[in-house]
């Protein structure tokens, strides 16, 4: 029985590929992006998020902690992570909602059960699954099953990735995958790796097997200024796209409203001063990219 940790399930998805989707959100990644905005997936475990704000200080945690992990010092909550053994306890006892496990273990088989409910909008919209993260590819064995499974029964699959896994795995995967929604972040290698804690190469070698596979693919870059928008970055993009014959490209706008996540999960967020490009910038770099004929849509 093949099991994996899931961190959201979201149903009717609109932007993680064709039609109506369900997008099954897997926990682990491999990259550490300054700009994440899904940090409760950076962690292939599962984790506790606390919300001060929600606290009213009933004490109720305290009581049902196994681990000893909670205790209050002049009225301040405090939490010792090393003694906390994510029994999930204080969450389940929390009378405010101030505690989230974040991350549940399922069966192969149990997700199925939960995608298989929405059949009928895949069929009636051209819709289907799509995995995202976190990387989906840090659970291999697991996303490998699901993805069989929702082929035989003829459910589309799509996989957003950032590429960044052994050939040895991808390859596998890739078979029981009929659209990827791949992530170019930086095309400068030593960039890449200050921004995310890795090279960009397994990322692009990767890429250029997958189209000789014969793979549908789109591109997604994340826009965010002063980090990857220069036109030179943009055009080396657009000039890699159109030596592999690629067509598709999203351009996804930064926004920073994981901040409260990162301030909720203990972790310090990489980006605090960064805005939102403007729509006119997000157009400009749309308009670029399409002088290399490309088609370009702005947004997940
Ligand atoms: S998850 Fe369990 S051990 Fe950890 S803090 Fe909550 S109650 Fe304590
Ligand atoms: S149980 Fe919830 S509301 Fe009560 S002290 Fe703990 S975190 Fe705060």
């Amino acid at each position: 029985m093949t099991i994996g940790t899931i961190f959201n399930i979201q149903k009717y998805a609109i932007h993680d590929g064709p039609g109506i989707r369900t997008t099954v959100f897997l926990k682990g990644c491999p990259l550490n992006c300054w700009w994440c905005h899904n940090p409760e997936s950076q962690s292939i475990q599962q984790e506790i998020l606390f919300s001060p704000d929600k606290c009213i200080g009933c004490g109720d945690c305290y009581k049902g902690c196994i681990g000893k992990a909670i205790s209050s010092i002049q009225g301040q909550r405090i939490k010792d992570n090393n003694k906390c053994s994510l029994c999930g306890n204080c969450a389940i006892n929390c009378p405010a909602e101030a505690i989230e496990m974040i991350g549940k273990t399922m069966t192969a088989e149990d997700l199925m059960k939960e995608i298989e409910k929405d059949r009928i909008f895949y069929e009636e919209s051209g819709g289907g699954v799509t995995f995202s993260g976190g990387e989906p590819l840090m659970q291999s064995e697991f996303l490998h099953e699901v993805l069989h499974r929702c082929r035989e029964v003829e459910i589309h699959t799509a996989l957003d990735t950032s590429g960044y896994s052994s050939w040895e795995i991808l390859s596998k995967i890739s078979s029981h995958v009929e659209l990827f929604l791949y992530d170019i972040k930086h095309m400068n290698d030593q960039k890449h790796m200050a921004l995310t804690g890795v090279s960009n190469r397994p990322i692009l070698d990767n890429l250029k097997k997958l189209v000789a596979e014969g793979k549908r693919i789109w591109i997604r870059v994340p826009i965010i200024p002063g980090i990857n928008d220069d036109d030179q970055n943009i055009a080396e993009i657009g000039s890699l796209m159109d030596s592999l014959k690629l067509r598709e490209i999203y351009l996804l706008p930064y926004h920073n409203i994981a901040m409260d996540k990162y301030r909720r999960l203990g972790k310090t967020y990489g980006l605090p001063d960064i805005q939102t490009p403007s729509d006119r910038c997000m157009n400009e770099i749309a308009q670029n990219l399409k002088s290399c004929g490309l088609k370009v849509r702005i947004g997940g």
